[in-house]
């Protein structure tokens, strides 16, 4: 009885409750360095030296991430996965502006396909959160644009290849995409026999978890297509009430919904966060799904773990707790055609 008091709730517009609807959170969000740090009352030395980082990848924090930093933290996770600095500006060896190989596997503007069964759509260039980890940071965004007629193009190559039976929406974000747009592009989806599944790569539910609207909850619900949600959830700090609830909405309607995260230096490179993470996630009805080891994208490094110390990390993870919470640590390889599994070393294995 509680429980659909709330789903009720749940289901009323964020306008109705007097709360800005997700668009205008998503133009209200941060822009300037100086201004985040001034909300947090750290000190604008923090961002010495990284006007080019700024510049090139602009930072972008919408309000309600920025609620769950704590004050007067300079170390505090979500803040290190926005905050622009020096050292992205470091050129280092092993390090690209494409480090995936996406260009040679973007025979259609706007799709991307590297895998077999399966393709992405880049739905959306924009994002409402810019992440410094990001290996789309440098993407020609411009160069994939999927209105109009580029729309009919990549509808024709989906009905031209059966092979496929799911399509990802990623992007950018791609649930920066309006409702309206976004039924329509998915009613084109329905329409091709051979698609069964639906993938969203997002992490807009977790930034402003109000764009999870009873529209796109319904969209997802209604459709022909099997959906899978994917959010893009790095800590636990990540995951306060209005995420949950947005989680509930759309598993309640029938949505599956898994978590992907980048192991990231500084950020959630403990077992004990990753533990938390799973554990939290789990409770919110989301499965962790994969661990990422950093992409190698230009303006990143200092983010990345290693392979062999990130192994160790997961193989820890492992002794506390089941398999089931335990996300599998891969990484994306130029060229492959699968993510590659890594096996966590696990204290007191043979090897
Ligand atoms: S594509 Fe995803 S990881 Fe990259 S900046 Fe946007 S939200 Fe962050």
């Amino acid at each position: 009885m509680i429980a659909r008091t709330d789903a009720a709730v749940q289901t009323i517009p964020a306008q109705q409750l007097g709360v800005p609807s997700w668009q205008q959170q998503l133009r209200d969000a941060i822009t300037d360095p100086q201004q985040l740090l001034h909300r947090l009352a750290l000190p604008a030395t923090l961002l010495a030296g990284s006007d080019a980082a700024h510049a090139s990848f602009p930072l972008r924090v919408p309000v309600a991430y920025l609620e769950r930093m704590r004050r007067g933290d300079p170390h505090d996770p979500l803040l290190l996965q926005v905050l622009p600095q020096a050292r992205e500006s470091d050129i280092l060896p092993g390090y690209s502006s494409d480090p995936l190989g996406e260009a040679a596997a973007n025979p259609v503007e706007g799709v991307i396909h590297k895998y077999h069964g399966r393709l992405l759509l880049i739905v959306s260039g924009g994002c409402a959160v810019n992440c410094r980890y990001c290996f789309r940071r440098h993407f020609p965004y411009a160069d994939n644009q999927l209105g109009g007629a580029a729309w009919q193009r990549v509808l024709d190559y989906l009905r031209d290849d059966a092979s496929l039976s799911e399509v990802i929406l990623s992007g950018g974000d791609p649930l920066a995409t309006p409702d309206p747009r976004l039924a329509a592009m998915l009613d084109d989806l329905q329409g091709i026999p051979h698609l069964r599944r639906l993938r969203i790569h997002t992490r807009l539910p977790v930034v402003i978890p109000d764009r999870v609207t009873p529209a796109l909850v319904r969209m997802l619900a209604d459709n022909r297509l099997r959906s899978v949600l994917v959010t893009h959830i790095n800590h636990p700090n990540e995951l306060d009430a209005p995420v949950a609830a947005a989680l509930a909405r759309l598993a309640t309607a029938g949505t599956r919904l898994l978590n992907q995260s980048v192991l990231l230096r500084g950020v959630n490179d403990d077992v004990d966060t990753l533990r938390r993470l799973s554990e939290t996630l789990f409770e919110h009805g989301v499965l962790p799904y994969y661990l990422h080891l950093l992409d190698p994208v230009s303006g990143a490094a200092h983010f990345d773990r290693g392979e062999q110390a990130s192994r160790a990390l997961v193989g820890q993870l492992a002794t506390q707790l089941p398999g089931y919470l335990v996300p599998q640590l891969v990484r994306e390889q130029a060229g492959a055609l699968a993510k590659v599994p890594l096996a966590p070393l696990i204290p007191g294995a043979h090897r």
